[in-house]
């Protein structure tokens, strides 16, 4: 395996932001398992040492309450935001740091997946660091990777990164 111990992985951010290809091109074309629980549509993977629970934040306040359940006991989280919808960050934004005001993820690494480079305009890395205030981030430890899940492009430094975490 490529991993040395069990990783589990949240992978969230707003809908349509590319979770789900992301996902699926990290866990190398296998089929993604739904879980429709609470009307929150969680979606898991597991490889390898790896389990990835996804979920869409944003639009679903109601289910707010429940995230608990999804991220308690996760080592890293990964937040995908489409690069592409700049009018979307703000909201990635507001929902990012709502979910980093749970103490259960104070130190939980984070790495932010800036996706859809391919198509343009996208915001710059320095741009979404300074639109999503990652300087405010401080007891978490984060890291921006711009890619293309669609055109998979640097996927694998996200895999290099949760290999990294893994060991
Ligand atoms: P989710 O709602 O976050 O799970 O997003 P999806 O994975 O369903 O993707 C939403 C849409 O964006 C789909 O039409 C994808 O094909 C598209 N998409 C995802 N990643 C990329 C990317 O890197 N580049 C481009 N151009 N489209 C993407």
């Amino acid at each position: 395996t490529f991993y040395a111990k069990k990783l589990e992985v949240v992978l969230v951010g707003l809908e349509n932001s590319g979770k789900t290809t992301l996902l699926n091109v990290l866990a190398a074309g296998r089929p993604v398992e739904t879980c429709p629980t609470i009307g929150l549509n969680v979606k898991l993977v597991r490889k390898g040492g790896v389990q990835m629970k996804c979920w869409d934040i944003g639009g679903q306040a109601q289910y707010r309450s429940e995230w608990g359940r999804y991220t308690r006991g996760c080592d890293v989280i990964i937040f995908v935001v489409d690069s592409h919808a700049i009018e979307s960050i703000p909201l990635a934004r507001k929902e990012l740091h709502r979910l980093l005001e749970d103490r259960e993820l104070a130190t939980t690494p984070v790495l932010v997946v800036s996706n859809k480079i391919d198509l343009e305009p996208h915001v710059t890395e320095g741009d979404l660091i300074r639109d999503l205030n990652l300087d405010y981030v401080t007891e978490n430890p984060w890291i921006v990777i711009p890619i293309s899940a669609l055109k998979v492009v640097n996927v694998d430094q996200v895999l290099q990164w949760l290999i990294k975490q893994g060991n």
